[in-house]
C-alpha cells in the first residue's frame, strides 16, 4: 500500500561511505588485480577518490569491479552508522536515503533500491545523477561521509545540521553546523541535543 506523505522533519542519509561498505568493498575487489608491488600504493591511499589520481588503470579497474552484477546490492552495512538511523527514528524524522547512481552503471541503481529495501525498509529512496551535488536537496538534516557534499548542502541550509560519520577523508572537515560521528557516547548525546532541538524547531 503506498504510504501517506509524511509531515516529519526530513533526514537525508547517503548510502555509499555511511551506509554500505563501499570503500571496504572496493579495496577487497581490487586487491587480486594488483601486481604485488601495487598493494603498498592501494594500501597506503587515505581515499579511494586519491588512488584514482595515480593512474587510469586505477580507475578502469574500479569500473570492472563495481560493474559485476550484485557487487552493489551485496554491500556490507557499517553497523556503526546505522546507530543514526535508529536516533532518527526515535526522534521523529523521516528516513529519506540520498545517494547518487553511477551513470555508466544502471545496474547500480536497481541494485541500490534493493540494498534500501533490504537494510532501511521504512525509508524514502532518492537516486541522483552524476552532475548534482546534493544541494538542491531538502532535508533539516544530512548524514553523509564526503565533504564535498556536505559543503555544497550546508551552504544553502544555515540552519540545518550535518552529520559526517569518521572516515580518514574527512577527518579534518569542521562546520559549526556538522557533528563527525565517530560512535562515542559523548558525540551520541551531542547528536541527540541537536537533533531534538531541530525535531522542536520544525513543529
Ligand atoms: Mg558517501
Amino acid at each position: 500500500m503506498p504510504r501517506a506523505p509524511a509531515s516529519d522533519p526530513i533526514a537525508l542519509i547517503d548510502l555509499d561511505g555511511t551506509l554500505a561498505d563501499y570503500d571496504a568493498a572496493l579495496r577487497r575487489d581490487l586487491r587480486p588485480l594488483c601486481a604485488p608491488g601495487e598493494l603498498a600504493t592501494l594500501d597506503g591511499a587515505d581515499s579511494l577518490h586519491d588512488l584514482e589520481q595515480v593512474g587510469p588503470h586505477w580507475h578502469a579497474r574500479m569500473q570492472v569491479v563495481m560493474r559485476q552484477p550484485g557487487w552493489w546490492r551485496e554491500l556490507a552495512p557499517i553497523t556503526a552508522n546505522f546507530e543514526v538511523v535508529a536516533l532518527f527514528r526515535e526522534l521523529g524524522f523521516d528516513l529519506h536515503v540520498l545517494t547518487k547512481g553511477p551513470w555508466s552503471k544502471a545496474r547500480a541503481w536497481m541494485e541500490k533500491v534493493e540494498w534500501c529495501q533490504r537494510h532501511i525498509p521504512d525509508a524514502e529512496v532518492h537516486i541522483t545523477g552524476a552532475r548534482e551535488g546534493k544541494g538542491l536537496v531538502y532535508g533539516k538534516v544530512l548524514f553523509d561521509d564526503y565533504p564535498p557534499y556536505v559543503e555544497s548542502w550546508l551552504k544553502w541550509r544555515p540552519r540545518g545540521l550535518a552529520i559526517l560519520p569518521a572516515h580518514p577523508w574527512n577527518a579534518d572537515f569542521q562546520h559549526p553546523n556538522a557533528v563527525r560521528w565517530d560512535g562515542s557516547a559523548a558525540v551520541r548525546a551531542e547528536l541527540v541535543r541537536r537533533l531534538t532541538a531541530l525535531r522542536a524547531s520544525a513543529r
